[in-house]
């Protein structure tokens, strides 16, 4: 009974502290604000490419070095981890940001809208924050500096991940939220629980969370054609792979609605990339098509890669063709998965953050994040934060493009930073609460 007592006791005193903490937010977050804003345009202007973020993460470092927080660099390539070690004993709890951009060219129009240029697969091309990273770095710098300031009175450790190439990083390098685990980070640091937000155009400030799978896994394909180059007069005397290539883009648009069963599961596989030919009158040599499939449950996923390889198969023996098919290109990202114990407990404090502004959706998103990694290791919670303009597209759950507003890796993309303190309120409160329920 007296134990009883001294433990209700102790853990009032411990609801207490994380309640003083979260007013203190509250009336500091103001002018934490004004320096999120600030540090978002400037990472803004100069986004850089995965596994090549070194201004932005030489910017995270030096800021979590100022705070006195203990910190590695250079983990999977441009990646930093610091360590804020609170004054009470208790858990470590993880906060993850990812930090590249993307091959994009901007056309927002900000005043502070990237001119950045680089060379990507060969073609010059414009780099842009399109996904909105640059924002998930400075609400987590912001959320680092509140809790490093306040560390006498954090029960247990705040791990903060800011992580390259999550978008994917070259082909032939390896990286993200894989390369860092290989690099043993969660060994080393021995995190608890993983928190990590993304904004994406659904109303401004609103915090979603769909529990259980949430996001697809992803994989990238490549089927490369060989025919016979020959000339363009006379087809005859080759063996045309952009014929072949034809084929088999017509045939894999038939793999989900004809040759699987979505019944209970969705599934996409679509074809991003075509490449064949120099010159008008050439039929060439070799063909390429490169594409995605996302899907929630693994032996659909081996399903769909049967069902391709067999189609492969067919093209090549009908037209002569020599056809070869890779999968996992570049790597593989697993089901990001939501802890259903974690988000309920979670819950009350994503609708404080989000001033009652929370939502829970039962509907899965088919794009894929490599937080997936991180949440397969240990119980994860990834969610969403509306960045739209204020009173802008109020059917919150609607993802990819609206007339209204642009999608995650639109070049018309714009986060409202109205909504950031949101992301700033929203890290800071998982952290305190999972430590003070923990
Ligand atoms: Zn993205
Ligand atoms: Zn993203």
């Amino acid at each position: 009974m007296k134990l009883k007592i001294i433990f209700i006791l102790f853990l009032t005193i411990n609801i207490f502290a994380s309640e003083d903490l979260k007013t203190k937010l509250d009336s500091e977050l103001e002018g934490l604000m004004t320096k999120v804003i600030e540090w978002r345009h400037d990472i803004h202007q100069y986004p850089e490419l995965g596994n090549r973020e070194f201004r932005t993460s030489k910017k995270v470092a030096d800021h979590l070095t100022a705070l006195g927080i203990e910190v590695e660099t250079g983990i999977a390539y441009t990646g930093v981890v610091g360590l804020i070690r609170g004054g009470q004993p208790g858990p470590t709890v993880a906060l993850r940001a990812d930090m590249d951009a993307l091959p994009v060219e901007e056309k927002t129009g900000l005043p502070f809208a990237s001119k950045v240029r680089t060379t990507y697969l060969g073609n010059e091309v414009g780099v842009m924050h399109a996904c909105g990273h640059d924002a998930h770095v400075a609400i987590l710098m912001g959320a680092a500096e509140f809790l490093a300031k306040n560390k006498e009175q954090l029960k247990g450790n705040i791990m903060l991940i800011f992580q390259p190439a999550e978008e994917g990083p070259p082909e032939d390098e390896g990286g993200g939220a894989k390369m860092m685990l290989q690099e043993g980070i969660f060994e080393k640091y021995k995190p608890e629980v993983i928190f990590g937000l993304h904004v994406t155009n659904i109303p401004n400030g609103v915090l979603l969370v769909k529990p259980g799978p949430a996001m697809a896994a992803a994989s990238a394909y490549r089927i490369k054609v060989k025919g016979v180059q020959t000339h363009g007069s006379t087809p005859w005397s080759g063996i045309d792979p952009i014929m072949a290539t034809a084929q088999l883009i017509e045939s894999l648009n038939t793999v989900v609605s004809r040759r699987i069963n979505i019944i209970n599961n969705p599934a996409v596989v679509s074809v991003g990339l075509v490449e064949a030919g120099t010159r008008n009158n050439i039929i060439p040599e070799d063909a390429m098509i490169m594409g995605t499939i996302r899907t929630f449950d693994p032996e659909l996923r081996k399903e769909i890669y049967d069902e391709i390889r067999q189609i492969a198969k067919g093209v090549a023996t009908g037209t002569g063709t020599e056809i070869s098919v890779e999968f996992d290109v570049g790597g593989f990202y697993p089901v990001t998965f939501n802890n259903y114990e974690l988000v309920e407990k979670m819950e009350q404090s994503l609708i404080e953050a989000s001033s009652g502004k929370f939502m829970k959706s039962d509907i899965p998103v088919t794009g894929a994040e490599d937080f997936s990694y991180f949440s397969q290791e240990i119980p994860g919670l990834y969610f969403w934060l509306g960045v739209n303009k204020p009173g802008v597209g109020l059917d919150a759950g609607n993802f990819g493009d609206s007339s209204e507003a642009a999608g995650n890796h639109s070049p018309y993309f714009l986060v409202d930073d109205s909504a950031l303190d949101k992301g700033v309120k929203a890290m800071t409160y998982l952290a305190l609460d999972y430590a003070n329920q923990n």
